[in-house]
């Protein structure tokens, strides 16, 4: 199926005010056979009166290239066309057997958290998703998934949690049938987890837990970049192997620790990318090229070897001040803030 660019009459036969941006028409990659439809947040500033996500949807950011939605929603319920074709969106993930971006439509709504929505978007976004479902002749509102829903492992995302889905799928069948929106949604419920989980790690410094809970960040991009391996960057790091599948298997139960199994994990990650295999010089009287073990211990090599791996993706060059870096094998501020950096690019897929 190519780009799908029936999507503009879609939405407007939906009764929606509809926009776009220019190139829409063939924005996105043409191996797109879309069979369902992702809801996300931006999680932008909360309250914004404009457009503050539109740009980046469209254009992507550094590692990871736009589009990251099909439509974007705007704080008054407008409804933005970014892209006919696929969008990177989702990530690994699944839902009613269908995985990948080129199976799904991505919207995007300008939202910070489970309690920035405004009653535009609230009226608007189940409209949307039922044009998006037209324009598949979908009729089975179903096929609507939020972002936290498809993702795997559990818990990397919490888009859109406690709006909830549910109200959303049921809403999005009403107008599908050709009924509508009834009864505002209740205020977002809190998330049916744990005590008080916040999805506002982007404000968070990461040397210790938020409020005693145990979110991590999930959307990596919102890792802050400061230079601490606290537990939320050892989280995200945890999320992260459970996500490529790397050595221990977490089971959506990341503790943050940088213990010994999570050390070999980063071993045998890196031994996966080519490095932290051989000592690339002589040291403590082992000769150049002795074998290096997998044992956990996260001494000179394993940091030696992180600063290869980043160094070789523009991650471990200089120091924002431009002092060039070294490969010196120290855990210090600047390797971890390029361990961070190289994680904020691992969304989408
Ligand atoms: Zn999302």
């Amino acid at each position: 199926m190519p780009r799908i660019t029936t999507l503009v009459r879609h939405l407007e036969a939906r009764g929606l005010k509809v926009e776009y941006v220019k190139g829409w028409s063939t924005r996105g990659s043409s191996s797109f056979n879309p069979k369902g439809v992702m809801d996300h947040w931006t999680a932008g500033p909360k309250g914004s009166k404009s457009r503050p996500s539109l740009r980046v949807v469209t254009n992507g950011r550094p590692g990871l290239p736009g589009p990251l939605c099909n439509v974007y929603l705007d704080r008054k319920g407008t409804a933005v066309v970014v892209a006919a074709g696929r969008a990177n969106h989702g990530g690994y993930g699944s839902w009613k057997g269908h995985t990948g971006n080129s199976k799904f439509f991505g919207i995007e709504a300008e939202a910070a958290n489970a309690s920035d929505w405004t009653d535009a978007m609230r009226d608007a976004y189940p409209s949307v998703n039922a044009a998006l479902l037209d324009a598949i002749n979908e009729d089975d509102a179903s096929y609507v998934c939020g972002h936290s829903e498809y993702a795997l492992p559990r818990g990397r995302k919490i888009d859109i949690n406690g709006y909830t889905m549910d109200d959303m799928r049921e809403q999005t069948q009403a107008v599908l049938r050709g009924g509508k929106v009834t009864a505002k949604p209740k205020p977002a419920p809190k998330p049916n987890t744990k005590p008080k989980p916040k999805p506002k790690v982007k404000k968070q410094w990461n040397d210790k837990l938020p409020d005693g809970s145990t979110i991590f960040p999930t959307d990596y991009e919102d890792l802050v970049l400061d230079k601490g391996f606290g537990q939320i960057t050892v989280g995200a790091f945890q999320i992260l192997m459970e996500a490529i599948k790397i050595g221990v298997r977490y089971n959506q139960r990341w503790d943050g620790d940088w213990g010994k199994l999570s050390v070999k994990d980063g071993m045998e990650w890196l031994q996966s990318n080519g490095y932290y295999k051989v000592m690339q010089h002589a040291r403590g009287g082992y000769p150049k090229g002795t074998k290096l073990k997998v044992d956990g211990g996260d001494g000179y090599w394993f940091w030696y070897e992180l600063q290869r791996f980043l160094k070789a993706r523009g991650f471990y060059n200089k120091t924002t001040e431009g002092v060039p870096l070294k490969l010196d094998g120290d855990p210090e501020g600047w390797t971890i803030y390029g361990f961070q950096r190289y994680m904020n690019t691992q969304n989408g897929s």
